[in-house]
């Protein structure tokens, strides 16, 4: 096991974008697509059926212990229930549940600011904040980082709701210390924002505007001074990150006794434009690139996320989910496409890394299969998941892709390995 701390940085080139764009709040949709995380045993959406109707704010699950759920994001009747495959063959129920137009909010949310209420309303929110460090006798979490930078290049989404929605986060804030006990809450925001998140209550730290200075490893090492060593996460150093819009939509929910069933999107065209909406949780990403005025035609790359860190995906119809910060759309002349050519041994991957991890023996063995070797022999475990390896990768070989089913591999077998004992 390694071996190699969080020390040796480079200083990468690409600027995010800190001007927040504008937002424009979308009607409620004809319908939204909800989904239900199938739980390991392969059981469905068991105590939910189609014909059943369900208000805004309600807590969908198999059944009132289960601990995988949604929270309904409009008032309608569920009318489908189906199997869908996510991303590294995560299997959820698709809930699609009609919308009635008219918002008639469930009432069973309380809006008590402790654990329980905590981890059965607000992980499903926008931002999806995890409680789970708060509730492990194993971790002592001393510090709350709130996040108010967004984590890849063209985005703006938490920005903006760090520009326009003070207030909440400040309630969140004032929230977050009496559900977890921990007193020690900072904000992270670009120079500009300053002003803004003074008003939040929360220790203002500011953060470098080139990537990856957003990403959590980075904060940790840049601004708050601490290491996070190979092998450990985050949560073992104490802290746990939340996003702004996660905040401030646990804020809301104390305020209103509402949980906030809206995520802030940011919308990039091919043309480069950007501008963030407000859509339901569910909403058909179509909805907002047709109130972007954005159009897709056929083989043009359309990738939930930023540039960067993205996943590339293949239907407008696929719904906006809690941790769905941008949807950004290029035409094929300008979209990198990848290759199987052989790595050259330039070098540019491992010049760029933030981490120094020889990428390019790295990839060789994930190219194998060879997992457990890329962990313990070339450094897996100490990728910040930045993707700045596949974008200076000049034979174009989609190391990020390569790195991502790694990390999933490996964590398929460590639960394999954990049930078997
Ligand atoms: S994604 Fe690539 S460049 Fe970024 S930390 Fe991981 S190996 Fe290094
Ligand atoms: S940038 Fe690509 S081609 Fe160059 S050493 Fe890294 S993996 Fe190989």
């Amino acid at each position: 096991m390694i071996k190699r701390s969080f020390l040796g940085l480079v200083k990468p080139r690409l600027q995010y974008n800190v001007e927040p764009d504008s937002v424009q709040e979308l009607p409620v949709p004809n319908k939204v697509i909800l989904l239900l995380k199938e739980s390991q045993n392969g059981g469905r959406a068991s105590s939910l059926k189609v014909g059943d109707n369900v208000k805004t704010g309600q807590r969908l699950s198999r059944s009132a212990d289960s601990a995988d759920y949604v929270i309904s994001s409009v008032t309608g009747t569920i009318s489908a229930m189906e199997p869908y495959v996510g991303t590294l063959a995560q299997k959820y129920t698709a809930i699609t549940i009609d919308a009635s137009g008219h918002d008639d909010w469930d009432e069973s949310f309380k809006n008590e600011p402790n654990l329980d209420t905590a981890r059965k309303f607000f992980e499903s929110m926008a931002g999806g904040p995890s409680f789970t460090a708060f509730a492990d006798p194993e971790k002592t979490i001393k510090t709350i980082v709130v996040n108010g930078m967004d984590d890849d290049l063209l985005l703006t989404a938490n920005q903006c709701v760090v520009k326009n929605e003070a207030a909440a986060i400040k309630s969140g804030v004032q929230a977050l210390k009496s559900i977890t006990g921990t007193h020690k809450i900072v904000i992270t925001v670009p120079e500009n924002l300053v002003q803004q998140a003074n008003a939040t209550g929360a220790e203002v730290k500011t953060v470098n505007g080139t990537y990856p200075g957003s990403l959590p490893h980075m904060i940790m090492k840049d601004v708050l001074g601490q290491v996070v060593e190979a092998g450990d996460t985050i949560e073992d150093t104490g802290v746990v990150f939340m996003s702004a819009e996660a905040v401030a939509g646990i804020g809301t929910a104390v305020d209103t006794g509402q949980p906030r069933v809206t995520k802030t999107v940011t919308v990039v065209g091919k043309d480069g434009s950007s501008k963030n909406v407000k859509a339901r949780i569910g909403a058909p990403i179509g909805d907002l690139l047709r109130a972007c005025n954005v159009s897709v035609n056929d083989r043009d790359r359309l990738i939930l996320g930023g540039p960067m860190r993205g996943a590339a995906t293949y239907s407008e119809d696929l719904p906006v989910e809690p941790d769905t910060d941008g949807i950004v759309v290029q035409a094929e002349a300008d979209s990198a496409q990848t290759t199987d050519y052989p790595c050259t041994n330039c070098g540019e991957c491992v010049r760029i890394c933030p981490v120094k991890i020889p990428v390019n023996m790295l990839v060789r063995f994930l190219e194998a299969h060879l997992y457990e070797d890329a962990r313990n022999t070339y450094d897996l475990d100490c990728c910040i998941e930045c993707g700045l390896c596949s974008y200076v990768c000049v034979s174009r070989i989609p190391i990020f892709q390569y790195i991502m089913l790694g990390k999933y591999e490996l964590s398929l077998m460590e639960t394999a390995e954990a049930t078997n004992e």
